[in-house]
């Protein structure tokens, strides 16, 4: 995320906070704390009111001020969106008697413990952002993130125990990937990493789970009813098929319990989600559940349990909440993501080898559409959010990178190694044996190792740090796909149009087209061309089809000039247009064929 931890989010949350820079850096760290133990009271009072209550409890180890912060940011979701915002009604106290305090920054409160040695803080949390990063609650129920919520001590270590106490209805559940700590309703993480990792759900839904490959699985939905029938069937009929296919790829299932929870909400336009070691956080439309993109998106954020929340960069170990964490590599954990998530999906079945051809070419037409832009780049840039429409695309364009790096190892392996061997290999070493993070030598060395020692420094060079065209055309065929160009007429009006908050306005007119000829003008607002109202920016797809055959013919159009409203008329032209068309490749070698195969069915 947005925050989307999915490219879909981007415009489906589309939240826009401003960047700021980190807060300052305490020069002397917080007094030491021990004991900690949090409360988060959520209940048939104070959800109505979209407010959680929290408390944290600690006792004071040391001389000074206490120095509390919240997070600035929730990691997969690569924005700052400073959690501290939606704290009100601050207070600390000591043995019944209120010790004073102040902001020592925006995030961060500074308490004169005094000599106490017991120190009890609490606040109220406005849960109203329907943002899976975030905070929400409706009257029966809330989700929130351990980020939003959990206080740290500043400038100390994070590899402090604490427990989380919900103090909610007795007919109300609660849900949470952390471990169950004994007393009712109480979970305790060893370390904050872990605690603000796992999401919780506190209300009435419906949760089930079973067991798969000897883990527990868990699905929890809200509202109540909103995944039932044959739609929860099919759901856990996946789990089934993708969670063994994921471990295989890794061989490693790192997880005991893994929950995946959803909320369903007709303001989402299409579906977000953001992933956690042990769970993911979904936000979709009820339409959601027919598409394809259900699975894919769980697939997508149950593969992030081992490509970055365990295997990540470098510059990504440990996370920082204080401030923002750029890094050059999200192409690999965001894009190359989503490309097992096709795979995963493919080696299990879930979707066929025409569904795994769909959902590439949909990725190659998007990365087509979008301005030229280096992987790194648009890895690094994420944290700003770029409006040129490249602020997202390393999830497409690194998912190609994925394929095409697959194919070039199994190529120069004889299909003996692939990327799996890639993840395999880094997973070992740069998260199980010692977690540091891989760096750029260490994933390039490995994908070389993978390929029997070719080297990939031009494929680097010119397609991950450069912005070449992706060479399709050369390495698809090796993996037996081929990109089928057709050359197709379609009719146009030579204009490019954006929408803003008064409608589609004009923002050029192409010399020499049928547009010029008519009168239009760059800051025309479009209202209608022929018979379709032009409400959004796709209203060209509709023109495209409707007057596919009107060639000669000549159109009313509706515009908005200033404060007229004039109509004009407009000759159809046809031009020609290519489209690309990802298929299988009729004239591909065995060799290939047994790439292809490895690559959508797992065989060697
Ligand atoms: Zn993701």
């Amino acid at each position: 995320m947005r925050s989307p931890s999915r490219w879909l989010s981007a415009a489906v949350v589309g939240l826009s906070l401003p960047f700021v820079s980190a807060a300052a850096q305490p020069a002397v760290p917080s007094a030491p704390i021990s004991g900690i133990r949090y409360e988060v009271t959520i209940d048939t009072r104070t959800a109505p009111a979209r407010t959680l209550r929290v408390a944290m409890t600690f006792d004071v180890g040391g001389p000074g001020p206490v120095l509390l912060s919240l997070p600035a940011w929730t990691p997969g979701a690569y924005e700052i969106s400073n959690f501290a915002r939606w704290v009100s009604h601050f207070a600390a106290m000591s043995g019944g008697k209120p010790l004073g305090w102040d902001k020592f920054d925006y995030d961060t409160w500074r308490i004169r413990a005094d000599g106490a040695k017991n120190v009890t803080v609490t606040f109220d949390y406005l849960a109203d952002s329907l943002d899976n990063a975030i905070a929400w609650a409706r009257g029966n129920f809330v989700f929130f993130n351990g980020t939003n919520i959990f206080l740290y001590p500043e400038g100390r270590p994070t590899d402090f125990a604490a427990t989380v106490t919900v103090k909610t209805d007795p007919t109300w559940l609660v849900t949470t990937g952390m471990k169950p700590a004994g007393a009712p309703r109480t979970y305790s993480a060893s370390n904050y990493h872990d605690l603000v990792d796992m999401p919780f759900f506190v209300g009435q839904y419906d949760v089930d789970s079973t067991q798969i490959a000897n883990k527990t699985v868990r699905m929890a939905s809200w509202p109540k009813g909103s995944l039932k029938g044959e739609a929860r069937t099919t759901f856990w009929d996946h789990q089934k098929k993708i969670l063994p296919a994921m471990g295989a790829v890794f061989n490693d299932i790192p997880f005991d319990t893994y929950t995946t929870f959803i909320v369903f909400d007709s303001a989402s336009g299409g579906g977000s989600a953001l992933e956690h070691q042990n769970s993911h956080l979904g936000i979709y439309t009820p339409l959601l559940v027919e598409s394809i993109l259900f699975p894919s998106i769980t697939a997508h954020e149950m593969i992030h349990a081992w490509n970055v929340k365990r295997l990540r960069p470098a510059d990504m170990v440990p996370y920082r909440y204080s401030q923002p964490q750029p890094t050059t590599w999200l192409w690999v954990s965001e894009g190359i993501t989503d490309y097992y998530s096709d795979v995963v999906l493919s080696r299990s079945g879930v979707i066929d080898t025409t569904g795994f051809l769909i959902l590439t070419q949909g990725k190659i037409e998007e990365t087509a559409a979008a301005p030229p832009v280096a992987l790194e780049d648009a890895s690094l840039s994420t944290w700003i959010h770029p409006t040129d429409g490249t602020g997202y695309i390393y999830y497409q364009k690194g998912s190609l990178a994925g394929l095409l790096l697959d194919s070039l190892i199994r190529d120069a392996s004889d299909n003996k190694k692939s990327l799996d061997d890639v993840f395999r290999e880094l997973y070992q070493t740069a998260y199980k044996q010692k977690w540091t993070g891989f760096t750029g030598e260490q994933w390039w060395g490995a994908v070389s190792r993978a390929a029997g020692g070719k080297s990939f420094d031009d494929f680097n060079a010119k397609y991950i740090d450069g912005r070449e065209p992706m060479p399709y055309a050369s390495v698809l065929p090796l993996a037996g796909f081929r990109l089928k160009i057709d050359t197709i007429r379609v009719p146009m009006i030579g204009v490019s149009s954006a929408p803003d908050s008064s409608g589609v306005r004009i923002a050029q007119v192409q010399p020499g087209s049928p547009a010029e000829a008519a009168g239009l003008r760059p800051g025309d607002y479009l209202l209608q061309v022929g018979d379709i109202p032009v409400r959004d920016p796709s209203f060209g797809e509709q023109f495209r089809t409707r007057y596919a055959r009107a060639e000669g013919t000549k159109l009313p159009v509706k515009i908005r000039r200033d404060d007229q409203t004039l109509d004009l008329q407009i000759d159809v032209r046809l031009t020609p247009r290519t489209e690309q068309r990802l298929v299988l490749d009729s004239a591909a070698s065995p060799k290939a064929i047994r790439i292809r195969n490895g690559i959508l069915k797992g065989t060697p």
